[in-house]
């Protein structure tokens, strides 16, 4: 584990984290500055840094953070009036933790991406 990641800490237990979901391989916890009335994080055990680094033994890790999404935004209330799935990758998508990770964004209405 790295020593200098932040969501390592949080699966570590090291920094506190409002749990809404977890499985073997992936944990959601609520975004510490959230930019929609719902946003959760979705990230895998596994520490991979960006999408860059996925390896394809990793796609099926991937698949499961997807399965959890779905299963955050059915527990949060937005499957049925509608969310958004992000990942950002590196710099100029405004990627800060390097630990992969995936947003859930709803619970208004989000407008265009860009
Ligand atoms: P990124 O910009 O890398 O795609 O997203 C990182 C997200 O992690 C940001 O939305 C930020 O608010 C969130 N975040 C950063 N540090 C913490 C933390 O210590 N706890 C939680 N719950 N979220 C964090
Ligand atoms: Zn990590």
């Amino acid at each position: 584990m790295p020593e200098d990641c932040i969501f390592c800490k949080i699966l570590a237990g090291e920094i506190p984290a409002a749990k809404v979901h977890e499985t073997e391989n992936t944990l959601a916890f609520e975004d510490i500055n959230p930019k929609a009335p719902v946003h959760v994080l979705v990230i895998p055990r596994k520490h991979i840094p960006t999408i860059n680094d996925l390896a394809r033994e990793d796609g099926a890790l991937v698949g499961e953070m997807m399965l959890a999404a779905r299963e955050v935004a059915r527990l949060k209330g937005v499957d049925r009036s509608g969310y958004r799935i992000i990942f950002n990758t590196n710099r100029e998508a405004g990627q800060e933790v390097f630990h992969i990770h995936l947003h859930v964004l709803g619970g208004h209405p989000l407008g265009p991406m860009g």
